[in-house]
């Protein structure tokens, strides 16, 4: 099972990638607001102990702690928190904490001041939904000192070309369609695109999910959310390198 931390709670939309987000989908049940930020119970998650003086979050499953689910690590309304995440997961350097930003243009405001060429324990995530995404993101995300980068394309809006970027310390590139019912159609010659320039730069692809609307040979497919996942990994079409 995976391991998660989500400090705060609330975002707010900034990119085309946002217009469905799974966080306001789920909050709109309950009638909350998204875009009201809030510090959670499990802020001091990664520090709190037993009544042994064991730290009660443990590696467990593929020993990464997905961290902020719920928001974005890097959101402005967080900037008076954020250290104190920071000093939580150097503290917890047995644990790895992986994040995915839509914010990475903040990066340099939002680092500890000791983060040198960027802690051993923390995986940056940079999202590019469409092509002017990436070409905004990207390029800041490749200078920046992150010692493990991975690439989310999810939702993927439209074809993207990524050649430029891959191959410059990038572990993985994941993609994806959308959920949800107002979910915006995934083509798969987009992601199959995608496998191609992973393959010619040497980086490893995941296809995570189809998405609920996936079209294939101009067909579409009104795909149910517990088969996303699964209708994905038939395809088998995931590379590791
Ligand atoms: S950045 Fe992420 S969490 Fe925030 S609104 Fe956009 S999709 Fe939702």
């Amino acid at each position: 099972m995976n391991v998660t931390w989500n400090p705060w709670h609330g975002c707010h939309k900034i990119s085309p990638g946002c217009q469905n987000c799974y966080v306001y989908r789920q909050d709109a049940r309950y009638e909350r607001d998204s875009s009201q930020v809030v510090k959670n119970k499990t802020f001091y998650l990664p520090v709190e102990k037993n009544r042994s003086g064991e730290y009660k979050l443990r590696r467990e499953g593929d020993g990464i702690v997905y961290l902020c689910f719920s928001s974005d690590f890097f959101l402005e309304d967080a900037d008076g928190w954020r250290d104190e995440c920071w000093r939580m997961i150097k503290q917890r350097s047995d644990l790895d904490f992986l994040f995915i930003t839509k914010r990475i243009h903040r990066f340099y405001e939002c680092i500890p001041s000791d983060w040198g060429d960027g802690y051993d324990n923390v995986h940056i995530c940079c999202t590019c939904e469409n092509q002017s995404m990436a070409d905004f993101r990207l390029p800041i995300f490749l200078e920046a000192p992150i010692k493990k980068k991975s690439i989310v394309c999810e939702p993927l809006l439209e074809e993207i070309d990524l050649s430029a970027y891959l191959n410059h310390g990038i572990s993985q590139l994941i993609a994806g369609g959308e959920s949800g019912y107002n979910a915006r159609p995934c083509r798969y010659e987009w992601i199959l695109s995608l496998r191609s320039q992973c393959i010619a730069a040497g980086v490893s692809f995941y296809f995570k999910q189809t998405g609920a609307k996936f079209i294939k040979d101009n067909r579409l497919y009104n795909i149910p959310r517990k088969l996303q996942h699964s209708q994905a990994a038939k395809a088998g079409i995931n590379v590791c390198f």
